[in-house]
């Protein structure tokens, strides 16, 4: 059984695949707290249901393309047995983690995007580096920015740990808080090699609108 909060189908708008119709399957709970946080309703909130109603639902959205998020789906261990199945059943299966619990056992098949907590998350102490010796080339690690002590941060941490040669690097910012445009002035300057995202989802609906 897993603790699900939502199950819904909308359009990614958070990862290199935005833009795309995906299904969203919303796990409950989160080991982190972070300020900019606007999925608090998962921390607690949510019904327990078994891998095959998951996927049952799922297949009813008639969507190739699966998002398992949270909340933080690593704490609930039979998430990696529902990424699996998902997988076996070829789906495209995409996992949305806070970067704070190993990946380590995740399906090779499975894409993950993976925060890296910035400074103004308030949880970049729990960021667990060791995780980047399993990101494979096929995944994406997001940093979540709020101003520019977080874009020099992010850009140490990439040179530190040489995340160019290991996968795609998002540049994202927190919504209201550091304005497209600036962020964009600063990559465009040090020319980095990063792709900036905005939160396709936020611009379609309302900001707050819950399930897309
Ligand atoms: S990791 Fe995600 S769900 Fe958890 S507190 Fe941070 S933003 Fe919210």
């Amino acid at each position: 059984m897993l603790k699900i909060n939502e199950i819904f189908h909308s359009i990614q708008g958070e990862s290199t695949y935005a833009g795309r119709r995906c299904v969203f399957v919303r796990l409950t709970y989160c080991n982190l707290r972070c300020t900019y946080c606007d999925t608090e309703y998962a921390f607690d909130d949510g019904a327990d249901k078994s891998i095959e109603t998951i996927i049952e639902e799922v297949e009813g959205y008639n969507c190739n393309l699966v998002e398992i998020t949270g909340g933080e789906p690593l704490m609930q261990n039979e998430s990696l047995k529902l990424m699996k199945n998902l997988c076996d059943l070829n789906f495209e299966v995409l996992l949305e983690t806070g970067g704070s619990l190993p990946i380590r056992d995740v399906d090779d098949r499975v894409k993950i995007v993976m925060d890296l907590k910035t400074p103004s998350s308030g949880m970049m102490k729990k960021n667990l580096y060791e995780n980047i010796d399993f990101i494979k080339k096929s995944d994406e690690i997001k940093f979540v920015m709020g101003g520019r002590n977080d874009y020099e941060w992010a850009k140490e941490v990439i040179e530190k740990y040489q995340l160019n040669n290991k996968c795609q690097i998002l540049f994202s910012v927190v919504f209201g808080q550091l304005e497209p445009v600036t962020i964009s002035e600063w990559i465009l300057e040090d020319k980095l090699n990063v792709i900036f995202q905005l939160q396709m989802h936020k611009y379609i609906w309302e900001p707050d609108k819950r399930g897309v």
